[in-house]
């Protein structure tokens, strides 16, 4: 049976790889092929990098973008983007849906316009005069911003297109020229997006898309000399790969990376809404979020009647969830419950697979009694399994929180807040919630600290990333 199959997109147009080589691309709900796609290697990478390069010169260099596109009609061109997207929202919806093996409903009211309010935001940042003036003595120093050249954007598939948007609408609306390497598991909405960006008017070469794995077209875009920068979403140890082929070359990089996130919860809390609140920091997306709040610290005193009530929660996600991302990602999934078994934990709560079983599904797990320095509190499992702790108090509670590699994200959950301030200002992450998670506004910085990543993404950090500033002395 022949399959349909995705192209790469380069210099405005579907291509093939020059290999001919295909990879299937599977439905993490059904396991059935959705299409296929191209296996690019590094002779790819070259032709969409000259394409990028082309596109690039048509800005005459210096502050020229690319295409020749002034400011004002990149952040037009993202505006017409995000609107060109919105109107597909269904078709979107469904393509992110089939890929990623996610309820259509969260595809259709969480990833898609997200995706759409990414390109919304930055089309309004290009727009923005970012020049300033430091006036001295018979002196004037004028900043100004200019565009990288050809950018790498990698990325992940737990949001595919949202966390795609997130990098393109800063790499386009600073002036560069970008090639993109989507996750080879969820690879459909970037063509989609790519073809659309050509359909309403994008400069051919501004917008390329390369398929296939991470470590043969993933690592030869990293290693091109002519990538100036690298912005990757995904795992840390994938992370540390690119970081160490980027650095001997200087290449500009931001990652943004795993998380073994805390929620800390204290007796005086709201109880219902922390018990929610922890419950979709946990399990939302089938816990296949960076973000995810995967160890939650409970005082003791509220310990018993909290996992009784998360369960409770637990059991509607495991009803609501979509699959896993693969039958091996479950499968990891499931080794790191076979060790939180060994070492002691008592499940609470789900444990299992469940759903049809040609599907990738697992049900919402609650772990107790585990030991805080179990390898299954400490790494990232990125599904939906949570370790509930107890702690004695602040002092200790914090300590927890704070012991991990990683320093993504955080949630504390009281109703003392002058506590809550304290913690806040004490936990080793990049972004801490007060009696909520996960509440966003794109103008501020994201990102971790420790193994969690470095640099941040949003606003003026994701403007200042793709683009470099120069001091001009005019005497
Ligand atoms: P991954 O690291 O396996 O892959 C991410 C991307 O990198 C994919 O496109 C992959 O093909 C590519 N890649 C793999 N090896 C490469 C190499 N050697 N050189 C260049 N590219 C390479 O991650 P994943 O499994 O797709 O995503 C899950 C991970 O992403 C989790 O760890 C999660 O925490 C993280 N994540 C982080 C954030 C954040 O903002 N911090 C957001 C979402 C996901």
């Amino acid at each position: 049976m022949s399959h349909s199959r995705l192209g790469n997109w380069v210099q405005g147009a579907a291509t093939a790889a020059v290999g001919d080589q295909w990879l299937d691309n599977l439905d993490p709900a059904t396991g059935q092929i959705v299409n296929q796609i191209p296996r690019s290697q590094a002779e790819d990478v070259e032709m969409a990098v000259a394409s990028a390069r082309v596109c690039m010169a048509q800005g005459g260099g210096g502050q020229g973008g690319a295409g020749g596109l002034s400011s004002v009609q990149r952040g037009d061109l993202l505006f017409a983007l995000a609107e060109g997207l919105e109107s597909r929202l269904e078709d979107f919806a469904g393509a992110e849906s089939q890929d990623t093996g996610k309820p259509l409903k969260l595809a259709r009211e969480v990833d898609i316009p997200r995706a759409v309010d990414n390109l919304r935001f930055f089309a309004g940042e290009a727009k923005q005069d970012r020049t300033e003036s430091f006036p001295m003595a018979k002196a004037e120093n004028i900043v100004v911003w200019q565009p990288l050249g050809v950018v790498a954007l990698i990325t992940p598939w737990n949001f595919p297109l949202h966390l795609l948007t997130w990098k393109l609408g800063p790499a386009v609306a600073t002036g560069n020229a970008v090639v993109a390497k989507p996750s080879e598991i969820t690879p459909t909405s970037a063509t989609m997006l790519a073809e659309l960006a050509t359909e309403i008017g994008a400069p051919a070469g501004l917008f390329n898309i390369l398929h296939g794995l991470g470590t043969e077209v993933g690592s030869a875009l990293v290693e091109h000399e002519q990538v100036a920068a690298i912005s990757f979403t995904g795992g840390t140890l994938t992370g540390k790969a690119i970081a160490a082929s980027a650095a001997p070359r200087l290449k500009k990089l931001g990652l943004e990376l795993g998380g073994k996130n805390p929620s800390l919860v204290f007796a005086d809390c709201d109880f219902e809404r922390t018990v929610r609140g922890c419950a979709r920091a946990a399990f939302f997306n089938s816990g296949q979020v960076c973000l995810c709040g995967s160890r939650i610290l409970v005082e003791a005193s509220l310990h018993d009647r909290f996992v009784e009530a998360l369960c409770v929660e637990a059991e509607a996600y495991s009803e609501k969830n979509g699959p896993l991302i693969s039958q091996t990602h479950r499968d990891k999934v499931e080794t790191y419950l076979e060790i939180a078994r060994q070492d002691g934990a008592k499940v609470a709560c789900g444990g299992s697979r469940c759903g049809p079983e040609e599907g990738a599904f697992h049900q919402a797990t609650v772990l107790t009694q585990l030991a805080h320095d179990s390898r299954v509190a400490q790494e990232e499992i990125f599904g939906p399994v949570v370790s509930v702790h107890a702690f004695q108090d602040e002092a200790e509670a914090l300590a927890l929180a704070n012991d991990s590699l990683y320093g993504l994200a955080a949630s504390v959950w009281t109703a003392d807040s002058a506590r809550a301030r304290r913690l806040a200002e004490n936990l080793e992450s990049g972004m801490v919630w007060i009696n909520a998670w996960n509440r966003r506004d794109l103008r501020v910085p994201f990102g971790g600290m420790k193994q969690s990543g470095l640099g941040r993404e949003g606003g003026r950090w994701s403007m200042e990333f793709f683009s470099q500033a120069r001091n001009l002395c005019l005497v």
